[in-house]
């Protein structure tokens, strides 16, 4: 839901709904310490890392047979956002971010074999290399386009095989696995906390999203760590079990424990991540080491369209290039995430788009308004009014930000200091350090949003191109008219946002002035 409007809510929007997400009534801990809400206890609950001043992060990437949809980003938005506020806090994050470039079947695709990636190799005339590469690439150019921070290593299980193997011999040697006719299953009748993350245990467990079901398995919801693979199967590998290839589950284990060790501070993903993908991570890993694998299992709500979660098997998907297209910017998509909480459903639509660019807009003519003046005016001492200003917005700020990540609160902190620092700009109330310190409270703050200083990359964005057409169709109104002095001053107003008119025999033309 956007809720960004002209007389900004200051409400944080509530997870509402969805057992995964329910609250328990009391839990609401102590102000000004970082909680999370944890999926794992249904709650939040403070945030320490295991090793003192670092955090050690691993999220679910992407599969890399197509182009990732905005929905995608929204969980990568979340990561992303988490990273830089444990930075903002004086972390060191060390984040790893698995790219699956193999093993990733839906539960209608085993029995067929139809690894997304082969089959998009087939339809595009390509081998799988070339697919998950190219899609790899375009995965990260988007993040970038998104002011989503590099992440410390990016791991393909296809490059991990040696290690996806050994950790099966474990399993299966510590009874926790079983081979049948060179395929490798899970026994999830062996893991006594089954279910443990997602509340779904073992008698009560229905049909889910990416059950898979097989002949030799013992129980349904066994899962596969490696599959023979058919003859004509394009991407295979030897193994103690016969040739064949991984499953999808099993990567994620084996190379966040690799980068980050055995215990990770933070796992994130989206909703449907839940169960079985990270009830399975938590399976293999802690069979495997006889440790917590996770402290902290942080999850954000699905984006919806038109109340219908955004994927690939709906076709209701947008790319984040299918926004640029439109003249989107995409730092704007961020900003619209952001001014969702990440628990709860976010409905996109192109109109919620172009409304939140302009409050963006509003922010950064702001902060240009600061640095003009502070070049005109003298030095002088902070006064106690815009003191006070910036401690409160401070404290706000980071009291939502503490608080399960509240960005949309914190933007309204931010939005309350626009309005009042205007105010003061407006009555020449602003000397040079004191619009020295508003600026320098703003760029902290964008260090954990990332929104407000990053290029944008649209020449010029919906929201002003809607604007410019508007004052346009005005003019040729006033002009039809006759009425002059009108159609001047809106040519005016045009000209103060850098668009020049041009009257044609066809109609008017613009550019916008470079
Ligand atoms: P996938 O490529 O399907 O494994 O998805 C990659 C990431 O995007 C996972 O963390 C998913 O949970 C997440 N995701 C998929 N669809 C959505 C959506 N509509 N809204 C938010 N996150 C999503
Ligand atoms: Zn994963």
């Amino acid at each position: 839901m956007v809720r960004w409007s002209r007389s900004f809510s200051a409400k944080g929007g509530s997870a509402t709904g969805g057992s995964f997400f329910k609250e328990p009534k009391g839990s609401i801990p102590k102000l000004h310490m970082l909680k999370f809400y944890n999926t794992l206890l249904r709650k939040k609950q403070i945030f320490k890392s295991l090793h003192k001043g670092e955090v050690r992060m691993y999220n679910c990437g992407p599969t890399v047979y197509d182009f990732a949809h905005i929905g995608n980003f929204r969980a990568y938005i979340m990561a992303d956002t988490i990273r830089r506020y444990l930075e903002y806090k004086g972390y060191k994050v060390k984040q790893v971010m698995n790219i699956t470039d193999v093993g990733h079947l839906t539960r209608y695709d085993v029995k067929a074999a139809k690894d997304k990636i082969i089959e998009a190799a087939k339809k595009e005339k390509k081998t799988p290399k070339e697919i998950a590469r190219f899609y790899e690439k375009a995965f990260l150019e988007d993040t970038d386009k998104l002011n989503i921070k590099r992440a410390y290593k990016y791991p393909r299980p296809t490059e991990h095989l040696q290690d996806i193997i050994k950790l099966i011999q474990v399993l299966i040697k510590k009874d926790y696995a079983y081979e049948a006719k060179g395929t490798v299953f899970y026994d999830i009748t062996r893991f006594k906390n089954y279910g443990k993350l997602s509340g779904n245990p073992l008698e009560a467990l229905k049909a889910g999203a990416r059950l898979e079901p097989h002949p030799d398995k013992r129980h349904p919801y066994d899962f596969f760590l490696w599959l023979k693979a058919p003859k004509e199967h394009l991407m295979k590998w030897p193994s103690p079990w016969g040739i064949g290839y991984p499953g999808w589950h099993i990567e994620c284990s084996v190379m966040s424990m690799k980068y980050l060790g055995p215990t990770l501070d933070i796992h994130t993903g989206g909703e449907d991540n839940i169960f079985p993908h990270h009830e399975n991570e938590i399976a293999q890993s802690e069979a495997y080491t006889n440790k917590k694998f996770v402290r902290y299992w942080i999850h954000c709500r699905h984006l919806l369209v038109e109340g219908k979660k955004m994927s690939k098997s709906l076709g209701n998907f947008y790319t984040l290039r299918d926004l640029e297209k439109k003249k989107y910017d995409p730092i704007d998509f961020r900003f619209l995430t952001l001014l969702s909480h990440y628990r709860s459903h976010m409905d996109f639509s192109e109109k919620a788009l172009v409304q939140v660019s302009e409050g963006l807009e509003r922010i950064r003519e702001f902060l240009n308004k600061l640095k003009v003046k502070s070049q005109k005016l003298k030095a002088k001492a902070v006064k106690p009014v815009v003191k006070k200003l910036i401690e409160k917005t401070k404290k706000n700020f980071e009291k939502s930000m503490d608080n399960d990540l509240d960005t949309p609160k914190a933007l309204a902190s931010i939005f309350d200091l626009v309005k009042q620092g205007n105010k003061l700009l407006d009555k020449g109330k602003i000397n040079k350090a004191e619009a020295k310190a508003l600026h320098k409270l703003l760029m902290d703050f964008d260090k954990a949003l990332g929104v407000i200083k990053a290029k944008k990359i649209a020449k010029i964005s919906k929201a002003k191109e809607v604007k410019i057409l508007g004052l346009i169709k005005e003019r040729e109104r006033a002009r039809k008219a006759k009425d002059w002095k009108k159609a001047d001053q809106i040519r005016n107003k045009l000209r103060k946002i850098g668009v020049e008119v041009k009257d044609t025999d066809k109609g008017p033309v613009w550019k916008v002035k470079s």
